[in-house]
C-alpha cells in the first residue's frame, strides 16, 4: 500500500493495551480506524468509548464479535441470542456500524445441525439489528475451527447462509486467514461483491508452521497468504472499506506494542 489511508486497527491487536491506551496509540500514530472488541468494553460505557474514540479522529469500523449461537442445550442457546442483543446495543451506544458474527459449533454435534442453530440465532437477532441499522457480518472460520468454533468454514458457505435469510443487513467478514486456501475463493468473493454483501476485509498471514491454533498469527508478509492478490479481488468487487489487521499472537503480545505497532505500519505499506 501507498500510505495507511485504509488501515485498522483491532484492539485485540493490540491485547496489552486498555482500550483508553490503544485510542491514544492509533490517533498518535496517525491510522485512521479502530475495530473494537467487546472484551475491551468490559467496565465502560460504550458511548463514552465512543465518544473517545471520534474526538480522537478514528472510525470505529465494527464491534467484535457476536456470534457463537450453537449449544446443546435451547436454554443456552437463548442466552446466546440475548448476549447477541446485548452486542447489538452496544453497538449502537459505540456507533459501530458492524457486528462481526463468529458463528460457533459444538464439538461432538453434527455441523449440520450446528448451522440450522447458526441461521436461527442470526434471524432471532436481524430485526433488532435492522431496527437499530446495524449490520451483521457472518465470519467464515478456517476449517481448523469446525470443531468448537465455527462451523461456517468457507466463503461459499458464508454466502450460502446470506442467501438463504436475505437480508440487506446481513453480509460477509472477507478475512485472508480463515479464507486464503479456498478452492473457488475469487468466484465468492464476486458472488457477495455483486450482491453489496462485502461488509469487512480483515488481514494478517499464515505462519509455517503455525504453532498455536488460535494465538500465532503472523504479521503481514511473513507467512504464505497472497495479500494484495485477495485484496484485489475485494477491491475489484467495489468494496472501499478498511483493511483490518487481526492479528492474535502470544509472541506479539509480549512485545513493546508501540514497536509493534510500527511494525505493522510497515508491514502493511510493504505487503499489503
Ligand atoms: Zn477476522
Amino acid at each position: 500500500m501507498d500510505d495507511i489511508a485504509k488501515l485498522c486497527m483491532h484492539t485485540m491487536t493490540t491485547k496489552p493495551w486498555p482500550i483508553e491506551i490503544a485510542i491514544d496509540q492509533y490517533h498518535a500514530h496517525g491510522i485512521p480506524g479502530i475495530t473494537v472488541w467487546r472484551q475491551a468494553l468490559d467496565g465502560r460505557d460504550p458511548g463514552d468509548i465512543g465518544e473517545n474514540i471520534r474526538s480522537a479522529d478514528l472510525d470505529v469500523v465494527s464491534l467484535c464479535r457476536g456470534g457463537f449461537f450453537t449449544a446443546a442445550k435451547k436454554s443456552d442457546r437463548q442466552k446466546a441470542i440475548a448476549d447477541n442483543l446485548r452486542a447489538i446495543d452496544q453497538a449502537a451506544e459505540l456507533g459501530a456500524p458492524l457486528i462481526v458474527l463468529v458463528p460457533g459449533a459444538v464439538p461432538g454435534q453434527s455441523l449440520t445441525k450446528s448451522r440450522c442453530q447458526i441461521q436461527a440465532g442470526i434471524e432471532a437477532i436481524l430485526p433488532k439489528a435492522i431496527e437499530l441499522d446495524i449490520k451483521l457480518g457472518i465470519e467464515a472460520l478456517h476449517p481448523m475451527y469446525a470443531d468448537n468454533r465455527s462451523a461456517i468454514n468457507s466463503l461459499q458457505q458464508a454466502n450460502d447462509l446470506c442467501d438463504e435469510i436475505d437480508s440487506p443487513n446481513l453480509g460477509v467478514i472477507i478475512d485472508v486467514y480463515h479464507l486464503w486456501w479456498e478452492p473457488n475463493l475469487k468466484v465468492e468473493i464476486d458472488r457477495c461483491g455483486q450482491a453489496g454483501r462485502i461488509f469487512a476485509f480483515h488481514i494478517c498471514d499464515w505462519k509455517t508452521p503455525t504453532l498455536d491454533l488460535l494465538n500465532d498469527r503472523g504479521l503481514m508478509g511473513k507467512g504464505c497468504i497472497d495479500i494484495p492478490k485477495i485484496r484485489s479481488w475485494v477491491e475489484q468487487t467495489g468494496f472501499e472499506g478498511y483493511h483490518e489487521v487481526e492479528i492474535f499472537s502470544h509472541i506479539f503480545w509480549q512485545m513493546d506494542q508501540v514497536e509493534y505497532l510500527k511494525q505493522i505500519q510497515n508491514a502493511y505499506l510493504q505487503y499489503c
